[in-house]
C-alpha cells in the first residue's frame, strides 16, 4: 500500500554532529557543563560523548585569558541551522554577547561538522572554516574519536600532527559529562 504515514513523514535521519565549546571568563568549566546541559535539554539534540578539558592559549583578538576547551560528539535530525539556533541560545544563556570578534567570551559554541554537509554559507559555513588548522579544537575532537574524519579534509589525527598542539595543555583535573539530566532525572 502506498500513502501517507501520519506523524512519520518530517523526521529525517540522525547525523552526526561535532561541537566544539570555549570559554574564557567567568567559571569556565561551570560554563561548558551549561551549554551540554542546554542543548542536551532542548530537544533534538542527543548528547553522545564529550572530550576531555584542555586549556589553551587564545589564538587572534585581542590580549585575553586562556580558554577551557571541550568537543561534544552528538547525533541529531534536526535542520543544520536549527542546531545553530540553539547553540546560539545556550551562549545567551549563558550571558554571551557578541561584540568584538574573536574577544573574550563566558561561552563560544561552534558547529565544526553536520554529517557531511557542506556549505559556504557566512551564516553557518560547514565543516567550520578555520577548524581544520585549531589545535584547540582537534586536540580534544580526537581525544573524544580518535579515529574521526573532517569531511573534506581527512584523518582528524594527520590535521592534528600538521597543526601541532603548542598552546594546548590537557587538564587531567577537570572533567565534564553528558546526560547528566537523564541521571539526576533517574535519581542517580
Ligand atoms: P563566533 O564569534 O565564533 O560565535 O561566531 C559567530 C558567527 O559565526 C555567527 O554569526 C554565525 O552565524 C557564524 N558561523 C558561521 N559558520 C559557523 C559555524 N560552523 N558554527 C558556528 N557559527 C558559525
Amino acid at each position: 500500500m502506498t500513502g501517507e504515514m501520519p506523524g512519520r513523514a518530517a523526521a529525517a535521519a540522525p547525523r552526526e554532529i561535532v561541537l566544539a565549546l570555549g570559554s574564557n571568563l567567568g567559571d569556565r568549566l561551570a560554563n561548558l557543563q551549561a551549554g551540554i546541559d542546554a542543548l542536551a535539554a532542548s530537544g533534538g539534540i542527543a548528547a553522545m560523548a564529550v572530550s576531555g578539558v584542555f586549556e589553551t592559549s587564545p589564538v587572534g583578538g585581542p590580549d585575553q585569558p586562556d580558554y577551557l576547551n571541550a568537543v561534544l560528539l552528538a547525533t541529531s535530525g534536526l535542520p543544520a541551522r536549527a542546531v545553530l539556533d540553539r547553540c546560539q541560545a545556550a551562549e545567551r544563556a549563558r550571558g554571551r554577547v557578541h561584540t568584538l570578534r574573536w574577544g573574550p567570551r563566558t561561552l563560544d559554541i561552534d558547529i565544526i561538522a553536520y554529517g557531511d554537509e557542506v556549505s559556504d554559507d557566512p551564516v553557518l559555513t560547514l565543516p567550520h572554516p578555520r577548524a581544520h588548522q585549531r589545535a584547540f579544537v582537534l586536540v580534544p575532537w580526537h581525544d573524544a574519536d580518535p579515529d574521526a574524519r573532517l569531511p573534506g579534509f581527512g584523518p582528524v589525527a594527520g590535521l592534528l600532527a600538521s597543526a601541532g598542539e603548542d598552546g594546548v595543555r590537557r587538564r587531567s583535573d577537570l572533567s565534564l559529562a553528558v546526560g547528566r539530566q537523564a541521571a539526576a532525572n533517574q535519581g542517580g
